[in-house]
């Protein structure tokens, strides 16, 4: 491949190219090129048999000069903290896009949760929190969900940090379950945002939605509900979708039930039947000549060596950090409109914003408010985009919607911070 996909290092380059478009203040680009606090813990774990693992975690705190940092927390055998702080930027980009009150943070503990029982996973979710928990707090840092981690994790996480205060602060943790005072939107708040950013650049490049061919990678929280809201929302045809294993092609379209049945049997939607359906890989699943490609996964899956072969007008980037800089190039001069993760999956945190507030407050919102809200918001994140892609182009300069949307996010903080007298 020859490319650097470190994501820390990717993120600092996406940095350096807004700064450079931006002329971004040099004193504001150092200060943003680096974390501001990070924080690795050891954690004691009781396994099943008695013996007691011990298992690395971070905390990372990217800047939190526009309100506390805010950001999930993922249980990954493959985390590395440079992952977390390249997470914890892209949230604090995140936050500044949709104009929230938050800065970036995000967590991680490295470690494989499949092979966890219940009691393991619980005693793991407690012994993390009871380590970050003098790190932490509704006014300085407020994680939620992210990979590998549930409702059910965030329920267990603040009952630990409820122990060490000793009362009840429902704003500590986000994506919580709604019996202790989470969201009933924001479980698929995600993929719901995602649908809302695909409805505007649908008008945009005049795209009928109903007519549309759209292959999803990854079948998790974000991937899921991306396929069912594209059917649903918008009778949209899937026509792929996959998981970690691989993945399944159908030209008529997909079918939920049968994919959950795959799944639930066999591990894996690639194992769904039907008359016209064939297995592929991951990689097959981007090239595939669909109208939109929803990358709902991982990093790094369009790269240099593949995003040519990208044939879909409309690329939603779902998962966070899906395709790297190169590759964003490349997508650029093709004329693909490549929709950054930091927008398209904003949804989730936009989400966790209206859980905060209303758990400050006590006072709770329907439904029908919490989407109409998340609309609203995203649709502007969307909007405020393109005018500053337009802007740059009115003025003979051409860049990516990746770049127009840096540009926005990068100049809210560094006014944060000039304001605060950081620099
Ligand atoms: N983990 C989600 C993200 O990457 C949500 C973060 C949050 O709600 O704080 O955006």
């Amino acid at each position: 491949m020859g490319e650097e996909l470190n994501p820390f290092k990717i993120a600092q380059e996406q940095l350096d190219e807004a700064a450079e478009i931006m002329g971004l203040d040099k004193q504001a680009h150092a200060l943003l090129r680096e974390p501001k606090r990070t924080l690795i813990v050891n954690i004691p774990v009781k396994m099943r048999d008695g013996h007691t693992e011990t298992f690395t975690g971070f905390r990372v705190q990217y800047n939190d000069a526009r309100g506390p940092a805010k950001g999930g927390i993922r249980f990954h055998p493959a985390e590395t903290l440079d992952t977390v702080k390249a997470l914890s930027a892209w949230m604090t980009w995140k936050c500044s896009l949709a104009d929230i009150p938050f800065g970036g943070g995000k967590g991680g503990v490295i470690c494989d949760p499949k092979k966890f029982n219940e009691v393991e996973l619980e005693n793991l979710s407690r012994g993390y929190m009871r380590a970050i928990a003098d790190f932490i707090g509704p006014k300085t840092d407020v994680p939620a969900p992210d990979v590998y981690t549930t409702p059910q994790i965030m329920g267990w996480m603040l009952d630990e940090y409820t122990r060490k205060v000793g009362h009840n602060e429902f704003d500590t943790i986000t994506g919580k379950p709604v019996e202790v005072w989470g969201s009933e939107g924001r479980m698929d708040s995600t993929a719901l945002g995602g649908m809302f950013v695909m409805r505007e650049a649908a008008k945009a490049l005049k795209l009928n939605l109903k007519k549309s061919k759209i292959a999803v990678q990854g079948f998790g929280n974000a991937g899921k509900f991306a396929y069912t809201l594209s059917k649903e929302m918008f009778g949209a045809k899937v026509v792929a979708i996959s998981d970690s294993e691989g993945g399944v092609y159908d030209p008529d379209g997909l079918d939920l039930k049968k994919l959950d049945e795959a799944k639930e049997k066999t591990g894996s939607v690639k194992n769904y039947k039907s008359k016209n359906a064939k297995q592929i890989t991951n990689e097959k699943l981007l090239e595939l000549d669909v109208d939109i490609l929803i990358p709902a996964a991982i990093e790094n899956q369009v790269r240099k060596d593949n995003a040519d072969d990208i044939k879909a007008k409309l690329l939603l980037e779902l998962a966070n950090g899906p395709v790297t800089p190169d590759a964003t190039q490349i997508l650029f001069e093709k004329g693909v409109m490549d929709l950054p993760d930091f927008l398209v999956n904003s949804g989730g945190v936009i989400g966790s914003y209206f859980e905060w507030a209303q758990n400050i407050s006590s006072y709770y919102w329907d439904t029908k408010r919490f989407h109409d809200e998340l609309d609203r918001t995203i649709t502007k994140s969307f909007k405020d985009t393109i005018a500053m892609q337009k802007g740059y182009a009115d003025k003979g300069k051409k860049i990516s919607e990746r770049m127009a949307a840096y540009v926005i996010a990068v100049d809210r903080v560094a006014k944060a911070m000039k304001a605060r007298g950081w620099y």
